[in-house]
């Protein structure tokens, strides 16, 4: 087995020049992100840090921003009461197709998905969306180990162009599954997405999650070690949009990705993972961020179900 750092530089050289995927366009600031970045960030347990390529580069959280508000939300209402509000249960749908509800329970299906995870945010407590903002950014912050910022473009371009998200708040809000004032739910969703963030640092959050609920530098607790277990799960099953099942069978590891190219995977009680790479495939993930994932999960083993 290769040490991890050359075996990382390795997988970056065979892979800095595929060119396939798209960059995702569906609002001009993703647009503009550029498609030849390419990094991959390990943490493992113990906070030693192997990368190689634009780990520094910031881009916007997007999808895997659902992960960690999924958390929050369980230590403000508990397990059960969260369930009362979203399902844990796999789509199979892309991730913004889906203005549907579940036909008895009214849940939206998965926290994975927009519907599931705007209302997810709906439930996050605070007097005014100030407080609800800065309790989500101090969440973000204690995971990273550093001040986090929002970007304010990429913010007012969700806001303006998201019309789909909006049914959906409209559809839960007609079922009461939503929390509170809509716009202001939606904004704090918006905001959550647009959250600046690095290569380095998804991988420090992922590696956080690895650790039970501990942060790998700090030492600080970010999440309760009894929802860790649930946060992996849906990460699980529901983590990689239409694609989750192939994932699960192929990389075997729960992982989530983000419209921006970020991809992180969490291998329990070893470390966190990501890949940064802008060019998605049909199903919305990382297309270099797959590869790399496939050959890790090969290499070391990583699969939770490779018992040999
Ligand atoms: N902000 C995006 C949206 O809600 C998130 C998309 C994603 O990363 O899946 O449309």
């Amino acid at each position: 087995m290769p040490p991890i750092q050359s075996f990382l530089e390795t997988l970056y050289q065979e892979y800095r020049d595929l060119t396939a995927g798209q960059v995702a366009s569906y609002i001009p600031e993703l647009a503009k992100a550029d498609a030849r970045k390419f990094a991959i960030s390990v943490v493992t347990l113990d906070g030693r840090m192997f990368q190689v390529g634009d780990f520094q580069q910031e881009f916007t959280i997007q999808s895997i921003s659902k992960v960690f508000v999924y958390g929050m939300a369980m230590e403000d209402w508990g397990r059960d009461r969260l369930l009362e509000k979203v399902g844990v249960e796999p789509t199979g749908d892309p991730f913004n197709s889906h203005i549907r509800l579940d036909e008895t329970s009214h849940r939206p299906d998965n926290p994975m998905i927009n519907a599931g995870a705007i209302a997810t945010t709906s439930l996050i407590k605070g007097d005014t969306p100030t407080e609800r903002l800065n309790r989500m950014l101090a969440m973000f912050q204690r995971y990273v180990g550093r001040d986090v910022y929002v970007d304010i473009s990429t913010f007012l371009s969700e806001k303006a162009t998201g019309h789909r998200n909006r049914a959906m708040a409209h559809l839960m809000l007609n079922f009461g599954m939503i929390n509170g004032d809509i716009e202001e739910a939606l904004d704090l969703y918006f905001q959550q997405c647009a959250l600046l963030v690095t290569c380095q640092d998804l991988a420090t959050m992922a590696a956080a999650l690895a650790n039970q609920g501990k942060h790998p530098i700090t030492g600080q607790r970010v999440l309760q070690p009894e929802y860790v277990r649930d946060v992996l799960s849906v990460m699980y099953t529901c983590g990689m949009y239409n694609f989750a099942g192939e994932w699960a069978f192929r990389v075997g590891i729960p992982a989530k990705s983000g419209v921006s190219g970020g991809l992180i995977a969490v291998v329990p009680n070893q470390a966190g993972i990501a890949v940064f790479s802008p060019p998605l495939d049909e199903h919305g993930n990382s297309v270099r961020g797959l590869k790399v994932f496939e050959a890790l999960s090969q290499e070391y083993g990583f699969h939770m179900f490779d018992l040999s």
